[in-house]
């Protein structure tokens, strides 16, 4: 048995990990084109054909309403953005609480603070890591408007249970697609599966366009508030013959020609980079899911999981081991990944915190000095975001969840090799972690 590099072996792996490189040569001559077109955006302001934007974006928005079974797909700059013109359009207000997932990137919960409502945050299901109907219906008031419902890691939330509770609620949900572009839900591609659906187009992402986003729906009235806030809302309702105002306050959400060019590509390469990553956790889980105090991610009858990260689940009393030392036993081993050097192996323990600990909630210091929204007085509720308030949340983030990525394409099998090596390895010497430990 070799001594782990944390005690001074030699690692499993010291050659950096391939970089998750998405962009080639039909994205470099895409963005040639544009670049001889000389149009980098075609968007006005103003009401007029070129309201919509350029060929790019148009085109763009077509393919990808197709690939995601969407009637309408609107592009955006980013996913934050998306999540914004998404609850603008779905008519959130002063006064209003909106349902979201405390285990997610922030814009997810500051939407609904955008529209002066009031962020209540719902427990994850532990086996899913979403929200799920359950702990949704747990949180519903009088006052609750919309759900954002996050398909994190790219897993997919049970949304069957959830649309229903939402209809008998009257509820709009946005589906919160980041991390889980091409997952399906019974066959159906997420996005919509609830009213409107939101995507990142962000570096890190299955694919990407540097930064961007696009929020899709089947419902066109929907469609044209997003396409409206997007651009400068205010600027163009009265010719475009709108008489609905509520939050028609607009925004500059618009993604350049550039973007939307190279998204055009990338939307062709998806379906397979997804898949690749599929292959890769297979082969990656074969070969660890023996080990007695780890858990694979378990995923649901009829959902297709993208693994936008790997996120493995560990029991420390099982291990008889903290997770940090797992964690770091295991890193010592493997080695950081091209591109991303300066982050270290890609790999952590848990995810985000959850977003009630943050100051803006525990504080609750939203605009101006005196709290609105949380204080408001168009709002009549008190949100509970105090420690605790969501414990499988806090149990998911702060003793189980171990993600890593290093299962994104190009890895190699023996990359993957590498990967489970350093696992079966750590696994191995757990008596001499727990020596350490414990002094
Ligand atoms: C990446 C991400 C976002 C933000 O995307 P941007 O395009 O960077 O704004 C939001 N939510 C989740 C879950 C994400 O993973």
């Amino acid at each position: 048995m070799s001594t782990l590099a944390l005690l001074g072996g030699n690692p499993v792996r010291s050659k950096l990990f391939p970089a998750y490189r998405v962009i080639g040569e039909d994205d470099r001559a895409a963005v040639a084109d544009v670049m001889e077109s000389g149009i980098l955006s075609r968007f006005l302001g103003t009401w007029h054909n070129d309201f919509f934007g350029g060929p790019e974006v148009k085109a763009f928005e077509q393919e990808w309403a197709q690939a995601f079974s969407a009637a309408h797909a609107v592009s955006v700059n980013s996913a934050t953005s998306g999540l914004y013109a998404a609850s603008g359009a779905a008519g959130i207000g002063p006064g209003d609480e909106v349902i979201v997932s405390p285990y997610t990137m922030s814009a997810s919960a500051v939407a609904a603070l955008v529209f002066n409502a009031v962020p209540v945050f719902a427990d994850i299901d532990p086996v899913s890591y979403c929200l799920s109907a359950k702990t949704i219906k747990a949180r519903i008031t009088p006052r609750t408007k919309a759900i954002i419902v996050v398909h994190i890691f790219g897993n997919v939330a049970d949304m069957d249970p959830i649309m229903e509770l939402a209809a008998e609620h009257n509820l709009t949900v946005i589906e919160a697609c980041a991390q889980a572009p091409f997952a399906t839900y019974k066959g159906r591609p997420v996005g919509t599966l609830g009213h409107m659906g939101v995507f990142s187009l962000n570096y890190h992402k299955h694919i990407h366009t540097g930064e961007g986003g696009v929020v899709t729906t089947n419902d066109s009235k929907l469609a044209e508030k997003v396409q409206l806030i997007r651009n400068h809302a205010e600027a163009v309702v009265e010719k475009k013959g709108v008489t609905d105002l509520v939050n028609m306050i607009g925004f500059n959400f618009r993604l350049g020609e550039i973007e939307a060019a190279i998204g055009r590509r990338q939307l062709i390469k998806g379906p397979d980079l997804v898949k690749r990553r599929r292959d890769n956790v297979n082969y990656l889980e074969g070969r660890i899911k023996g080990i007695p105090f780890l858990s694979m991610p378990q995923v649901q009858d009829g959902i297709e999981h993208v693994y936008y990260v790997h996120a493995l689940s560990f029991d420390a009393e099982a291990a008889g081991l903290s997770r940090a030392t797992f964690v770091k036993a295991l890193k010592a081993e493997l080695a950081p990944t091209e591109l991303r050097e300066g982050e270290g192996v890609l790999m952590g323990e848990g995810y985000v915190r959850p977003l009630y600990l943050q100051p803006l909630y525990q504080r609750q210091v939203g605009y101006g000095e005196g709290g609105c929204p949380f204080k408001c007085p168009h709002y009549t509720g008190a949100p509970d975001y105090a420690a605790g308030s969501c414990p499988e949340t806090e149990d998911a983030h702060f003793n189980r969840v171990v993600t890593h990525e290093l299962i994104r394409p190009p890895a190699s099998r023996a990359d993957l090799d590498d990967v489970a090596d350093a696992f079966c390895k750590v696994a191995e010497n757990m008596a001499a972690l727990r020596r350490m430990e414990h002094g």
